[in-house]
Parts: structure tokens; sequence; C-alpha cells
């Protein structure tokens, strides 16, 4: 018995302890490599986190800024701010500004940065503004241009006794160039928003950040953010709570580990074999969490993330010697529309389409993204990739300006493509994000369906058009727009029928400036509602004694999103006495591919009260005949492309008569735009053109201009009454 105990004692000895011993080894090696994949899966996220928490901030203080800059170019404020100060101006101002959410303190400065006036939350301030930010005032002053006579701001963080604040600071200037500080040295506006727990807590929730919060810099929490200030210097910390999405899952597992130990012996092999598929299994989920937390659902793309990842990489090999890393921001131009005409289906299709393109095009030396929406993104790093980047943007252009077939339906959209380069290691990736966006939207601005370098004049470019909207503003509020009208005449007999008006900048302004620009920027921040009515206004006004000329005023494709629209065009005309029977009001096909439900319904309700609809710049756009078709237009208005390609034989003739027979097509009187000599006039006549406009005939002209002309014209002198 004894001799079988200690043979059995010596068998589990030699064939278990060594299993045990194994068994264990392999739960510790489990543990370890469960531990290396959730701490590499924590530390993407760490790196995630910090980027956005980053651009987080770089977001609150850019809009600050933006805020100072509004405030501080500003006419009224370069008189009031200044010696004999207006304190109840400032008040009345910026002191009750302090109420609102965008700013809660503000300081009014003499050139020397001595405190004016200081308001914080609609009170008056006992302390200046030295004692309230410290230093930082001397070094915000400081960093200001020396001339300090530029219009420039500088923003950064700083610690107030109300807590951490953002600050922008910028010289109090005029804003129209005509007018001159009367002073050597400019008066300062100093603004601040102090951080609260609320707005921080949106900020962690816009930027996906768990818990977001601001903390003292001699907080005993362990971690966080050091918020430095434009100086370097640390002013604060940010805390958020990592989502970690390596820990949870490992921690379920960790578990199950432990179990399988306390069942160790007997069942060693199944054991190791449900310890490999476990790993296995953690290893998948692990790379399914990571994969999604870094792809886009609807098009498998790398995400927003992935890309400030993917730059954060490319950082080191932005330097001369190892090449660039060069960014594309990519939009598409009428998303918005498929999506509204044809459904959210439709508009999934397009986005998957576009993405498989894109990939197609660009192929494995780029990082192919979508940021969201109807935004994709392209990245590459090293040697050339700037000019690859142009190679491949111009390709892309091409393919997306080629309809799409989505099941069945042929769909055109185009886009507007931004494009930066980066040589600087210690580039701000959100800054290179920022670039990239201001590109694109140049793009955008500039007839879209194209793409544009960034450059630091675009900045200014910026500046200059916010600085362009403000002063627009200002002259719809003090009703300065101004109107040209032109003529348009019979092709038959060229006797006067009606005129277009025209908006046109005041004269009075210190700028020069189109409708073109002016109308695209009224359109882009809210204002061409304001301005087409006042152009409406005008119009009436001006024609009320005309009364056989027809008016023909141009509307945006914005204007009929307005419900009130057609009841407001009745009720300016009602102001005059204005028989709608003479306004035409005209609509590019854009309102038509944008909003054709809402496009029908306005186009019949205008007619039903007697106005003429008609169609501009036919002959440019994409919309077939048969969609046009849908819309009865009274009147369509060649482009001006078309008329003169005619007698400059730019394009084969029987293409122009084609384009007029199509119009004709659509039972609707049609007139040729840019009729400007004899030729042009004879040939759209004999096209079928029963309608002529064009400087041939009278370029747009003032009211008195215009006045006179019909006053000399033969067959209208009798017609005006008065
Ligand atoms: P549009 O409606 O196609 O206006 C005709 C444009 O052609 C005008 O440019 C006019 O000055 C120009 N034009 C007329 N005859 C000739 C010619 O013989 N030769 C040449 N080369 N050009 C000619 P303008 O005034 O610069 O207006 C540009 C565009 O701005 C307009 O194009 C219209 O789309 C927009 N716009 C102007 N005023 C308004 C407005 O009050 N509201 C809206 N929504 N848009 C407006
Ligand atoms: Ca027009
Ligand atoms: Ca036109």
């Amino acid at each position: 018995m004894k001799w079988r105990f200690k043979t059995n004692l010596k068998l589990v000895a030699l064939i278990v302890l060594p299993l045990i011993f194994a068994a264990l080894m392999q739960t510790f090696d489990s543990f370890r490599m469960l531990n290396n994949i959730a701490e590499s899966v924590n530390r993407q996220e760490h790196v995630r986190s910090a980027q956005a928490a980053q651009s987080a901030i770089y977001s609150l203080r850019a809009g600050l800024e933006g805020i100072a800059t509004d405030n501080a170019h500003w006419d009224d404020a370069a008189v009031l701010a200044y010696e004999p100060v207006d304190i109840a101006w400032l008040q009345q101002t910026w002191g009750v500004g302090t109420t609102d959410s965008n700013y809660d303190t503000v300081f009014v400065l003499d050139a020397k940065g001595q405190t004016i006036v200081g308001y914080h939350l609609g009170e008056k301030m006992e302390v200046p503004a030295s004692e309230y930010i410290g230093p930082a005032l001397y070094l915000a002053l400081a960093a200001l241009p020396d001339d300090n006579m530029t219009f420039t701001s500088i923003s950064s963080f700083v610690q107030t006794p109300n807590g951490v604040a953002f600050f922008a600071i910028a010289p109090i200037l005029p804003y129209s160039e005509g007018k001159k500080l009367k002073f050597e040295k400019p008066n300062y506006l100093l603004i601040l928003k102090t951080v609260t727990a609320d707005s921080v807590a949106t900020l962690g929730q816009n930027f996906i950040l768990h818990d977001l919060k601001l903390g003292p810099l001699n907080s005993l929490e362990d971690g966080g953010q050091i918020v430095p200030n434009r100086w370097g210097q640390p002013v604060a910390k940010l805390y958020w709570t990592d989502s970690n999405p390596g820990k949870a899952a490992r921690d379920a597992h960790q578990l199950s580990v432990v179990l399988n130990i306390l069942t160790l012996v007997g069942v060693m092999l199944p054991l190791a074999l449900v310890h490999l598929s476990t790993l296995a299994r953690i290893e998948k989920s692990e790379k399914q969490a990571h994969h999604s937390a870094h792809h886009d659902a609807l098009s498998a793309l790398p995400n927003r993330v992935l890309l400030i990842e993917e730059i954060t990489k490319g950082l080191p090999l932005a330097n001369t010697e190892n090449g660039e890393m060069a960014l594309a921001f990519i939009d598409l131009d009428g998303f918005k529309a498929v999506n509204d005409a044809y459904g959210h289906e439709i508009g999934d299709c397009l986005i998957k389409v576009v993405a498989e393109g894109l990939q197609k095009i660009a192929g494995d030396q780029f990082v192919v993204a979508r940021l969201g929406g109807d935004e994709f993104a392209l990245f590459r790093a090293g040697r050339d990739s700037f000019a690859e980047t142009e190679i491949v943007a111009e390709k892309i252009l091409q393919f997306i300006r080629e309809p799409f077939d989505l099941q069945g339906r042929i769909v055109s959209v185009g886009a507007s493509i931004g494009l930066v380069k980066c040589n600087d290691p210690n580039m701000v990736v959100s800054e290179f994000m920022r670039q990239a966006d201001i590109a694109m939207y140049d793009a955008k601005e500039n007839g879209r369906n194209r793409w544009r370098k960034f450059n630091a004049n675009l900045d200014l470019e910026r500046a200059e058009n916010l600085s362009i909207v403000a002063e627009l503003r200002s002259i719809l509020e003090k009703d300065l727009i101004e109107v040209a009208y032109q003529p348009f005449v019979s092709s038959r007999d060229r006797e006067i029928l009606g005129v277009e008006a025209l908006a046109r900048w005041p004269q009075s302004s210190h700028r020069k400036l189109g409708p073109d620009r002016f109308i695209a920027l009224a359109e882009q921040h809210g204002l061409i509602d304001k301005l087409g009515m006042a152009i409406l206004r005008k119009s009436c006004r001006d024609m009320s004694n005309w009364r056989d000329l027809k008016v023909a005023v141009n509307f945006s494709p914005l204007q009929i999103k307005r419900l009130s629209l057609v009841q407001d065009i009745q009720t300016v005309a009602a102001e005059f006495n204005f028989d709608l029977r003479r306004l035409e009001v005209e609509f590019t096909e854009s309102v038509l591919i944008q909003n054709p439900d809402r496009a029908k319904i306005v186009i019949g309700e205008l007619q039903a009260l007697g106005v003429t609809v008609a169609l501009d710049d036919f002959g440019t756009g994409y919309a077939s005949v048969g969609y046009l078709h849908r819309f009865a237009f009274d009147k369509i208005k060649l482009d001006r492309s078309l008329t003169q390609s005619l007698s400059r034989g730019s394009m084969a003739p029987n293409i122009v008569q084609g384009t007029v027979l199509i119009a004709k097509g659509l039972s609707a009187d049609v007139i040729a735009e840019g009729v400007e000599t004899e030729e042009d006039a004879t040939l759209m006549r004999l096209a079928g053109c029963e309608l002529l406009q064009g400087y041939y005939f009278g370029k747009p002209q003032s009211l008195t201009a215009l006045n006179d002309a019909l006053l000399g014209h033969p067959t209208r002198s009798k017609s005006v009454s008065a």
C-alpha cells in the first residue's frame, strides 16, 4: 500500500505539478497579454482624448477671439470708448453684454493698459484688469503688433478671482477704412469668459470626453492635462475619464481566467484550449471595439478620431528632410438637396459610393476618412505628399462631377476641396485641420467644384469677408443698399418693355464690391432675405410711376424657404400700390434642385397673383428639360454665355439654336441676356428670342439715368404718369 501511495505521489508530483506549474505560467501569461492589449487600447484612446481636449480648448478660444474682434472693430466704439469716454454707452453696450452667454466680464483699457471701466455679469467692477488677470494683461498687450493699429486680437487662458477664464484682447479701432482714429495709440477691449462646470461639460459632450472638468493647478487629483497659456505657463488642468475601452473587456475576461484556475487540476487540457480561445476572443472583441471607435459605420472609412491619430503619427515626417504632410478636406456640393429630394436611403447610398470611389482613386498611400455628413478627408505624410494630393484632388473632382446612378436614380453633385501642406513637426493638429477647412470654404465660395490651397491670405480673406458682412448688415439696417436698373426690349421693335433690378453696393462705401461677392456673403450669413426684400421695396417704389414697365427682381433660392415670402411680396407691392402683374420674379435653376416641392408651390402662388415667373441663367445648369416641365415658367432667360458664344463663334450655332428651341418648348417667352452688339441682337432674334437685354440696349443704371433714358426714348416719353 505504502509503496503504491508513494508511487502515486511521485506520479502526481511528476505529472501534475509541472502541469499545475504550466497552467499557472499560462494563466500569468494570459493576464500579462490581456493587460498589454487593454493598455494599448487605452493608450490610443487617451491620445485621442488629449487631442480632442486640445481641439475643444482651441475652439472656445477661437470663438472668443471672434467676439472680441467683432466688438472692437467698430466705428462707434472707436469714438465712444475714447476720451471723452461715453461711460453710459460702454455700460449699455458691453456692460449689458456681460449678462449674455458669450462673455461675462469686459474691460475697456486705455492705451497704457489702465482700466477705464470694467463689468462682470452686468455689475461694475471694483478691481482693475491688471489685478483681475494679473501679469497676463501686460504679456498680452506686448504680444499685440508693435504699431498697435493693425486689427488683430490675442487670446489665452488665465486664472481670475472667479476661476479659470478665456480672455481675448483687441485694439478698439474704426471699422470703415475711411475713418481714422483721432489718437496715436488705441484703447483696448478685453473680454473674458469664465469657464463654468456647465460650459466644460457641454464641451465634453461635443468632443466625447467623459466627465470633462477643469481644475486648479494645485488639485490633488491624479493625472490631468495641463492647460498652458499662450506663453507656455501652466494655468489649469483638464481632467476627463478615459473611457478605457480595453479595461472593461479585460476585467470581464480576468474573472473567467480566475475561475479557470480553480478547476485547473482536473481539466488541464480543455482548459488550455479554453484559454487559447478566450484569448483569441478577447483579442478579437478588443479589435472590434477599437475598430468601431475609429471607423465610420456607414462608409467603413476611418473616422475623425483615426484621422487625428494618423496626423499625429505623421508629424515627425513633416520636415523638409522627410517630406511633408498633406491634408485635403472634401465637401460634397448639393448633398443636402439629394437627401431632401430623394430621401436618406439614396443619400446614404451616395455616401457609400463616394467613399468607395475616393478609396479607389487615392489608393493605399492615403488615409481616406469620413469626417461626418458629406465631409471626407485625405491624408498623407512623407515625400511628395502634397504634389500627390493635388493630383488625387483633381481626379476626385472629375469622379464626383460625373452623375451617379443610385438605385436607378441619376443624381448629380459636386465637390469643394481644401488642401493644406505642413512642413512643421510642431504644428498643432487642430490648427492643421482648421487650415484645410478654411481652404475648403474658399473653394466653395469661389464657385464650388474646385480645389483650393490654404495660404495665410485666406485667413485675411476670411477676416475681410467678416468685415464685409458687418458692413452689409449695417448697410441693410440703414437702408443704404442701392439698385441699378437694366432695360430689356422687344426684339421686334426694340421698345423697352421693362427693367431688371440689380443690387448695388452703396457708392458711399469705401469698398467697391460686385453683387456676385456680396450676394454670396449675404446668402452665407443669413442676410439675403433682408437684402432681397430691400431690393424689391426700392424697385416697387422707384418704378411706381412707369405704369407699363415690367420690373424683374432676382430672388435667391434661400428666399424661397421663407414661408411668408409670397405674403411679404404682396405686402410690399401694396405699400406702393404696385400692380403685381408688372412684377417679374427671377429664380435660377438651383432653386428647383434644392427645394423642388416648395418651389412649385411658390411659383404657383405667385402666378395666381399675376406675377411673371422667370427662369434665370438658362443653359448653364444641369436640370433636364423633362424636369423643368414640372414648373410652368412664364419666361426663360438665356444666359449671356450663350448669346456671346453665338456671335463670337465659340459654340456651334446649332447648340445655341437648340437651346432656344428647348426653352421655347417649355412654352415660355425667351429672352437673351448679354446682348452687346447689333450682331448679337440680330442673331438672337433670328434664333427665336422675343426679348433682348444687354449693354447694347442699356447698362444697369441709376434711377435718374434710367428716367432720362426713358424720357428720351421715342415710345416711352408718353407713358410716364405723374
Ligand atoms: P443675373 O441675374 O444674371 O444678372 C445679369 C448680370 O449680367 C448683371 O450682372 C448685369 O450687369 C450683367 N449684364 C447685363 N448685360 C450685360 C452685357 O451685355 N454684357 C455683360 N458682360 N454683362 C451684362 P451683375 O449686376 O453683376 O449681377 C450679377 C448677379 O448677381 C446677377 O446675375 C444675379 O444673379 C445676382 N444679383 C444681382 N442683384 C441681385 C438681387 O437683388 N438679388 C439676388 N438674389 N441676386 C442678385
Ligand atoms: Ca437675373
Ligand atoms: Ca442671368
